[in-house]
């Protein structure tokens, strides 16, 4: 599963091909090609783990599920589910959700709810935490990303460890103050999260995610499966509010 800042690190190499014009679109996903006659790509941007190309009247939003699934000028053996063709390059998606939407990605996505955007707005996502879900497991409110868009796997796995909050914790039985600092801890660590990428580290850097042991007291890390997704917890460093 994709994390939006790898996502926001992929779009960023991707800068190139902002103000080229699109020769044809392809792929098994089925959009309005005429939409696409001779229009220019106006930016790249992201939302979450989507990369939203902007086009003069429209966007499209592709969701990808893993980075490895986005291919420029190369090809996997199955039809990709959407491909951009430039003059001489090609931008390919595999495994993707596709749309198409008229206006602007600011008309149809709340930027305050994405971890790696400067509007990012910790006190909504707490009451929305408290209000709408306070009966739900920080551990899947944390993947939800109609609530905060940006986190997968890993950003979960590290930010609940720093916070010291068992995955399975109840929302309304966790105090305040750690709700709070998990929020500031998922801005920062999405910021580092993208830094480490250009190194190519996060994976060597991160404290608990895929690891045996817990850095600081050499307890067994436990595996937790949360939702469909693996998680990893130290039981004894991370609390279990209930
Ligand atoms: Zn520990």
């Amino acid at each position: 599963m994709s994390e939006g800042p790898s996502i926001l690190f992929l779009k960023n190499k991707l800068q190139r091909y902002k103000g080229k014009t699109v020769s044809k679109i392809s792929g098994k996903t089925e959009v309005d090609e005429s939409l696409f006659n001779n229009a220019t790509l106006i930016d790249i941007q992201t939302f979450g783990k989507n990369f939203l190309f902007v086009f003069k009247d429209f966007f499209v939003a592709v969701e990808v599920n893993l980075v490895g699934n986005v291919l420029v000028n190369k090809q996997k053996k199955v039809i990709a589910h959407f491909s951009f063709h430039f003059d001489e390059n090609e931008i390919n998606f595999y495994d993707s959700e596709i749309s198409v939407q008229k206006g602007k990605p600011v008309d149809y996505f709340n930027f305050k709810t994405d971890i790696s955007k400067p509007e990012f707005d910790a006190e909504s996502i707490l009451s929305e935490f408290q209000i709408k879900h306070a009966d739900e497991k920080i551990g899947d409110a944390l993947l939800n990303q109609s609530i905060l868009a940006g986190i997968g796997p890993i950003i979960r796995t590290e930010t609940l460890y720093h916070a010291k909050i068992h995955p399975e914790s109840l929302i309304k039985s966790i105090p305040e103050k750690k709700l709070i600092f998990l929020l500031k801890m998922v801005q920062d660590y999405a910021e580092e999260f993208l830094t480490l990428l250009k190194t190519d580290s996060v994976e060597k850097n991160a404290l608990i995610f895929e690891k045996k042991n817990c850095p600081k007291d050499k307890t067994p890390v436990i595996i937790e499966t949360i939702g469909s997704t693996k998680t990893y917890v130290c039981p004894k460093c991370q609390k279990l509010f209930k």
